[in-house]
């Protein structure tokens, strides 16, 4: 990785080390349910952090962990931004809120970022007190038969998902409907902020459009240092 510019580094340097005292400050009070944000985040955005928080909120939660995807199993396809980089970017937007950390979890991970993997990793950590709560956006579950091990998934965490207002959840339902485990454990959430999206955020810094206030000014600049986004991905 190159260089950043030294005031941003300062920001990120300081941005990883209050995560880690975040994430050492949860693992001695957890709260009973733990809510664990999963995606591939490139980039992260101002919806991403609305939805963590409207669900920490909904779901009497203590924290919100995001967990960005190291090596997605399912997108081959499409060029991903270095983990490190989303990683980084994912601090660097939760820094502010003492609710919200990061976990390296999948980005350490050598291999495909299973979520069957990270969930029993953190059924592990934490023993069997506690509920797990595996939130994502309503389009990633539609796939989530055919996801690793899906049957011990099932009984290993819940699952929420978000939504943007008018999202037609007629294909989650049937899908849930082929399953009633899995009905019981699918709740749906909108939340009007996941209007905006990463596929649209990548678009606008490729075409030079203005992405003000669709996501944190740090990763913003964060994005312009590494001219993460200068190519349509
Ligand atoms: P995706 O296919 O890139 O995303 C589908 C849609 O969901 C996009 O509109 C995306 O919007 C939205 N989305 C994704 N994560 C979100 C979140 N946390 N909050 C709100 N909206 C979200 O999905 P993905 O990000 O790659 O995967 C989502 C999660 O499912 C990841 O943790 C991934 O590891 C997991 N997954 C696991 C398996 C498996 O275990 N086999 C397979 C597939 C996915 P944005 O682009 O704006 O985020």
């Amino acid at each position: 990785m190159d260089r950043l510019e030294p005031r941003l580094e300062y920001y990120l340097r300081r941005a990883r080390e209050i995560n880690e005292l975040k994430m050492k400050r949860w693992m001695s009070h957890p709260g009973y349910r733990v809510g664990i944000m999963g995606g591939t985040f490139d980039p992260i955005h101002y919806g991403h952090l609305v939805a963590a928080d409207t669900v920490r909120h909904e779901f009497n939660m203590n924290s919100v962990i995001f967990v960005p995807a190291g090596h997605p199993p399912h997108k081959n396809a499409y060029r991903i931004t270095a983990a490190e980089h989303r990683y980084n970017m994912a601090v660097l937007a939760t820094e502010s809120n003492p609710c919200f950390w990061v976990s390296r979890v999948e980005v350490d991970r050598p291999g495909p970022s299973y979520t069957v993997d990270t969930m029993r990793y953190f059924r592990r950590e934490l023993g069997n007190r506690y509920e797990l709560y595996f939130i994502t956006g309503a389009d990633a579950l539609l796939e989530i038969f055919n996801w690793k091990d899906i049957s011990e998934l099932m009984q290993l965490c819940y699952f929420i998902a978000v939504t943007r207002p008018g999202y037609d959840l007629l294909q989650l339902r049937e899908q849930a409907a082929h399953s009633r485990e899995l009905l019981d454990r699918v709740r749906v959430l909108e939340v009007p902020a996941l209007s905006i999206s990463s596929t649209d955020i990548r678009w606008r810094f490729s075409q030079q459009k203005p992405i003000r206030y669709l996501l944190p000014e740090k990763v913003e600049e964060y994005i312009n240092c590494y001219k993460l986004y200068s190519l349509p991905h």
